[in-house]
């Protein structure tokens, strides 16, 4: 139980938003969500309000547990991994497929990235789970655990004596059915107690309220937040324990990418970037590919060797997933960068501009670039569909930061820890959706004291280089504001 019983403020209902809020009203916090969807009424579903653009609002994310060097992620993982399984049990439809991870490297050998991960795998005892393609041994234990079918051949391009990449498929990874696991825990949520508002005016932040702090003069004070709607939502008075006692009102922010544009002190920290999305259709009466893409037959497939700056440099990677039960096959293509001029008072720019996410009306075709480099791998990886339309396309916006690790942590701009932050996602966090909030929850409630081990990982750290592509600014090769898609 918590000491001080506070009364939250969250504002956005993805995956942050919804783990954290979980979190928070589980070690007896009083929680409530305002976000401007409707999630309540279209369930998170892709297809129902086109206009949607967040992260968490999609068919599907990879699950995996390999990190290279990064263990800490690794353990998250399989932390996460057991959660997924637990819930899975009672359901009719798994929210976390089992349908196995295939990493294909960009030659015939295996890449450095790999070599760290499995060694990883070792480490934690698990290297018996990763299989890889050049290895006789593992291709003897993949058959011999029914996994050989999905370690798969894809011929190197232009290669002279038909050599195939080699790759290692990964057989605790898979995929989350992403939008149906948002309503999965809006609902527990909700039967938890946590409390939503929802609505493009009721539960849309738009702006602090703030008071000066009776104990720290040079910082103000958050006491609360005021909606699109006008309306003032302040702290309040409750009875803990039987006695009566003025409530901690804190805000946190969870709005994905719209983060910096809510709360400008995360600039150093945080880069909107868009991930290209494209979908094929397969009509179930096409048996051979209904059962070729199946989940039980196809694994999902994530290929680092996409050129794309004009030095050849390879800053984008592309990954593939088995058909939905609905027959789409999505393919995602990482980040591009929309700079544009940042407004006055952004503590930090490049340039004087800043990348964020493009109104939803320019996010319904992928740019060239993206197009291209998703048809060489569809020519490669999925040659039925050679030529075929895509039957959708879209931008979705990352929120990267500065070390693809998440930032969870109060600001210290603010007095009396009244502002928290857990945003951050960097293309990874759908898969830690059922453990994220209790580690978070951890570090809002015992900050340097949390236990948990990703709280270094997570702390706020404008002391930390700004890597991970946030250094390239409006002049890299990322970057298509500005400029005619
Ligand atoms: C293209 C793409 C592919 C990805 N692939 C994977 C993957 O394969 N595996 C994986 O684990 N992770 C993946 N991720 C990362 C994962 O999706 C994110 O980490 C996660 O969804 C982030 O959740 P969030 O709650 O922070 O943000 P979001 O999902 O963006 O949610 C933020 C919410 O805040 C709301 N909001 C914004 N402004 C306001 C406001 N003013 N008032 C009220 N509400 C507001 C928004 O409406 C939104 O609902 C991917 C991300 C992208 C973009």
């Amino acid at each position: 139980m918590a000491q001080k019983q506070k009364r939250v403020a969250v504002v956005g209902a993805g995956i942050f938003g919804l783990s954290l809020a979980i979190g928070l009203q589980k070690s007896g916090h009083s929680v409530t969500v305002f976000e401007r969807y409707q999630y309540d009424k279209n369930k998170y579903e892709p297809d129902e309000d086109d206009k949607v653009q967040a992260a968490s609002v999609d068919v599907n994310k990879i699950f995996r547990a390999s990190y290279g060097k990064k263990l800490h992620y690794q353990r998250l993982a399989m932390e996460s991994r057991e959660a997924w399984l637990r819930i899975n049990q009672g359901l009719g439809d798994a929210l976390f497929v089992e349908c196995g991870m295939l990493r294909v490297q960009p030659s015939d050998e295996l890449a450095a990235l790999e070599k760290e991960t499995l060694a990883n795998m070792q480490r934690d005892g698990f290297r018996d789970t990763q299989f890889v393609k050049s290895d006789a041994r593992d291709r003897e234990r993949a058959a011999r655990l029914g996994w050989e079918g999905k370690l798969l051949d894809f011929e190197i391009p232009g290669g002279a004596h038909h050599e195939t990449f080699d790759a290692v498929l990964d057989s605790l990874g898979g995929l989350t059915r992403c939008s149906a696991a948002c309503y999965h825990f809006y609902k527990l949520a909700a039967s938890a107690g946590v409390k939503f508002v929802f609505g493009p005016e009721e539960g849309a932040f738009a702006s602090f309220i703030e008071k000066t702090s009776t104990v720290d003069g040079s910082r103000p004070k958050v006491v609360g937040l005021k909606t699109k709607d006008g309306r003032a939502h302040e702290a309040d008075v409750v009875a803990i324990a039987g006695k009566s006692k003025t409530i901690f009102s804190c805000s946190l922010f969870f709005s994905g990418s719209f983060s910096t544009q809510l709360l400008s002190k995360l600039s150093y920290h945080l880069e909107s970037a868009a991930g290209s999305l494209v979908t094929f259709k397969i009509d179930p009466e096409n048996k051979a590919l209904w059962d070729k893409y199946s989940p039980e037959k196809f694994p999902v497939i994530t290929w680092k060797s996409a050129p794309r700056a004009k030095d050849g440099k390879d800053t984008g990677s592309i990954y593939v997933f088995p058909r939905t039960s609905d027959g789409i096959i999505k393919i995602g293509y990482r980040g591009f960068t929309n700079f544009e001029k940042a407004p006055d008072g952004v503590p930090f720019t490049q340039d004087g501009q800043w990348s964020i996410p493009l109104p939803y009306d320019d996010c319904k075709a992928v740019p060239p670039q993206a197009e291209e480099a998703i048809r060489t791998f569809v020519s490669i990886f999925l040659p039925e569909f050679d030529k075929a339309d895509f039957d959708t396309t879209k931008l979705c916006w990352y929120t990267d930061s500065l070390d693809n690790s998440f930032v969870i942590d109060y600001v210290p701009d603010y007095a009396e820890n009244s502002v928290f932050v857990c945003t951050g996602g960097s293309g990874h966090g759908a898969k830690f959706m059922p453990v994220l909030g209790d580690h978070a929850a951890d570090v809002f409630n015992n900050a340097d004291n949390a236990t948990s081990h990703m709280r270094t990982h997570w702390r706020w750290r404008e002391d930390v280089p700004r890597r991970n592509g946030l250094e390239d600014g409006p002049g890299g090769p990322r970057n298509i504001g500005g400029r005619s898609r």
